[in-house]
C-alpha cells in the first residue's frame, strides 16, 4: 500500500518521501489506520519491520502543532539504544511538523536532558528508570499525555521493568490511547 492512501498530511508524506520510503510495510499498513482512529492496539512486530514509523507517523499526524509546553505523547523503550533510534526517527518523520521530541535515558548526564525538557517537549521518548527519576525530581508532568506507546514490551518485561511500567502508567490519565508493540505475546 502507498503512504498516500493512509490519510496522512502532506508534510508527513513529504518527510516519508525524503526518507526514501515508497510503500508502507505490513505493520505500518495495519497499525496506522487503527491508531488514527484513536483505538488502543497491540502490534506484533519484530525490529526491522518498520514498527517505529507504524506508531511515530500517526502520533505526528494526530498531535496538534505545539501549544503550551505539554507532553502529549510518551514512548517507553527498553534500552537507551532503542530510545535514541526512535527519537532520531521522530525527528526524521516530523521534520516539517512543529512538534518537539525529547529523549531521556540512563547512563548519561541528566543536565542536557533536563534542559531539553525545559526548552519544550510535545513527544517524549524514554527508558523507564530515567523517566521516573526525572519525574520524581519534578521536571515535568505526564498529566497531558494523550498517547502512550509501550515499544518492545516483551523486552521491557524480560528486563524486569514491569513495576516501573505500572508506576508510569499510573501517572498518565486513563483516557489516553494505549498502544503496545511486542515481538512475542506473553501472558504477563
Ligand atoms: P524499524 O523496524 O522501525 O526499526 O525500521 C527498520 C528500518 O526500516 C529502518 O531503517 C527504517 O528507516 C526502515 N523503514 C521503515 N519503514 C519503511 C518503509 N515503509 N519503506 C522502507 N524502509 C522503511
Amino acid at each position: 500500500m502507498r503512504f498516500n492512501e493512509l490519510n496522512l498530511n502532506k508534510d508527513i508524506l513529504d518527510a516519508i518521501k525524503k526518507a526514501g520510503y515508497e510503500e508502507a510495510t505490513p505493520i505500518q499498513e495495519k497499525s496506522i489506520p487503527v491508531m488514527l482512529a484513536g483505538r488502543d492496539m497491540i502490534g506484533l512486530a519484530q525490529t526491522g519491520t518498520g514498527k517505529t514509523a507504524a506508531f511515530a507517523l500517526p502520533i505526528l499526524e494526530m498531535l496538534e502543532p505545539r501549544r503550551k509546553n505539554q507532553i502529549r505523547a510518551l514512548v517507553l523503550s527498553p534500552t537507551r539504544e532503542l530510545a535514541i533510534q526512535t527519537f532520531e526517527n521522530f525527528k526524521k518523520y516530523g521534520r516539517y511538523r512543529k512538534l518537539r521530541t525529547v529523549c531521556l535515558y540512563g547512563g548519561a548526564k541528566k543536565g542536557n536532558q533536563i534542559n531539553a525538557l525545559y526548552r519544550g517537549c510535545d513527544i517524549l521518548v524514554a527508558t523507564p528508570g530515567r523517566l521516573i527519576d526525572l519525574a520524581n525530581e519534578g521536571h515535568f508532568t505526564l498529566d497531558h499525555i494523550q498517547i502512550l506507546v509501550l515499544d518492545e514490551a516483551d523486552r521491557m518485561l524480560d528486563m524486569g521493568f514491569l513495576p516501573d511500567m505500572k508506576r508510569i502508567t499510573a501517572m498518565i490519565p486513563e483516557t489516553r490511547q494505549t498502544v503496545m508493540f511486542s515481538a512475542t505475546m506473553e501472558k504477563k
